[in-house]
């Protein structure tokens, strides 16, 4: 079949690399000036690295199989990391099981209730009942209100924003098991992986499969809308041109699929229950020295602009960055918050200035900042999603809405993203070419 896909993040990348395995046509249409959606890289004067932070776990197993495919698996690194807290304007370390027990913020008896309630966690295998109760509600009750107050609100603060008093407990749920396995049952050491050259190696290779299976990946091509038209075949505007294809996916928000083709009710039929979104701002600050010895800093104190501390090179180490330190500053909060539209030097300004009271000559190490924004990052199902989370399709299958939102109750990762793409990949291919495909003389320009 020839099929277009709408996107080239990792979803339409991975669908349109597993289809191109499959025997089929692909055209990937992307709006961006590169291909990695989310998952990009950025040029950042010395050197390029992804746009955001990504790190790939070892049980990331749809993506690491990915990765193998390709055959880049070569390229993967995995490190001893190291994870702190703001604390108090202090960092504190805890990233073995010695600091646990000498971890400051919490008493002998909540250290214990902490750890017996993780371990707890890894024990609920069916999170049913954790759709219908607040992660607020559900973590005070697994580990008391001091351990909730101490650790876990300014952690649900920081990641989920206005939003953080009506996340379900389930989607705390997934983080935790996600993020407990990274650590080695012996000494509780964190390991943690990335591809060389970062998710451009990624980005690069599937491109690579694409275009040697006969197919392409266009970037600058905004599909502005969907014409079902007459069967057997679909079209879809790019620009001034009409683009003809036996089957075209979309891997945009449901939001824009309803702009694309309102008449399918693809986007409409999540719209009724569609999830909240949160979006990122992240300043990225290229150094000349570390920052600390820690990839994630937690902040368990209110009142910082942004929600975490990055530092990407100490998994990565300073190689891949001509020397330099890259550390990422981000702050997730609402599509419509005014973080999204106040001046760079207004942000950067104000996260430095937060920056300070626990850094005090952060800004005489500062080489180079870069503001980065991106209003739709995680899509957040407050309500239950609908049972239905596979792939959507048109009655006759022309159309298809594959998305992030099908990861459902999983963290944002590359590795759900992964699954989405390769179920979505089977499905597609099991539905087989339509009764009639248009000929190569007519697709284009109809
Ligand atoms: C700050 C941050 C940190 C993250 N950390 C991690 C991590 O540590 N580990 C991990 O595994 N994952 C992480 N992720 C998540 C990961 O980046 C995403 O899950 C993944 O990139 C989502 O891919 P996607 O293809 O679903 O969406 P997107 O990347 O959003 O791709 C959708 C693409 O569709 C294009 N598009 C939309 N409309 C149109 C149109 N009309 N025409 C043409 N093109 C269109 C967009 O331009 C975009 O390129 C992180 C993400 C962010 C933002």
């Amino acid at each position: 079949m020839n099929i277009g896909i709408i996107g080239a993040g990792t979803l339409g990348m991975t669908l349109g690399y597993r289809l191109s395995q499959a025997g089929h046509r692909v055209t990937v249409l992307e709006t961006g000036a590169q291909i990695g959606g989310l998952a990009t890289w950025f040029d950042y004067g010395d050197f390029t690295w992804d746009k955001y932070y990504h790190v790939i776990l070892r049980q990331d197993e749809q993506l690491l199989s990915l990765i193998d495919d390709l055959g880049i698996s070569p390229r993967m690194q995995w490190k001893e990391t190291k994870t702190g807290f703001l604390w108090r304007g202090k960092l504190v370390s805890m990233s073995n099981n010695w600091e646990f027990l000498r971890f400051p913020v919490l008493s002998f008896p909540d250290k214990a209730r902490l750890a017996l309630g993780i371990l707890y966690i890894q024990r609920v295998n069916d999170a049913g009942p954790l759709e219908r109760v607040t992660a607020a509600k559900w973590l005070t009750r697994v580990f008391g209100r001091r351990v909730f107050e101490r650790i876990w609100e300014p952690l649900l603060l920081s990641k989920y924003g206005v939003l953080y008093d009506r996340v379900p407990a389930v989607i705390m749920w997934a983080t935790i098991r996600r993020y407990y396995k990274t650590r080695s049952k012996g000494d509780g050491k964190e390991t943690l992986g990335y591809l060389g050259g970062g998710l451009k190696t990624l980005f690069e290779a599937l491109e690579r499969g694409i275009i040697e299976a006969g197919g392409s990946v266009e970037t600058g091509a905004a599909v502005t809308e969907i014409l079902a038209g007459e069967a057997p075949g679909v079209a879809v505007r790019v620009g001034d041109e009409i683009r003809w294809f036996d089957r075209v996916i979309s891997t945009a928000p449901s939001k824009v699929l309803d702009r694309l083709a309102p008449e399918t009710k693809l986007g409409a039929v999540s719209a009724s229950s569609a999830p909240n979104y949160l979006g990122v701002v992240c300043l990225a600050l290229v150094l000349k020295r570390p920052l600390s010895p820690f990839y994630v800093t937690n902040l368990i104190e209110r009142g910082m602009p942004f929600t975490g501390v990055i530092e990407v090179s100490a998994l990565t180490g300073t190689d891949e960055m001509e020397g330099n330190h890259l550390v990422m500053l981000p702050r997730y909060d609402e599509p419509d918050s005014a973080w999204f539209e106040r001046p760079e030097s207004e942000v950067a300004t104000e996260f430095l200035h937060a920056l300070r009271r626990v850094i005090p000559d952060i800004e005489s190490n500062v080489e180079r900042f870069f503001v980065h924004r991106a209003k739709h990052v995680q899509a957040l199902w407050i309500k239950e999603p609908p049972k239905e989370q596979g792939p959507r399709h048109t009655a006759d299958g022309r159309i298809w809405s594959v998305n992030a939102e099908m990861a459902g109750r999983d963290t944002l990762n590359n590795n759900a993203i992964v699954q989405v793409a390769n179920a979505a990949a089977q499905a597609i291919g099991a539905m087989g070419a339509p009764a009639k495909a248009p000929t190569a003389a007519a697709s284009r320009g109809r």
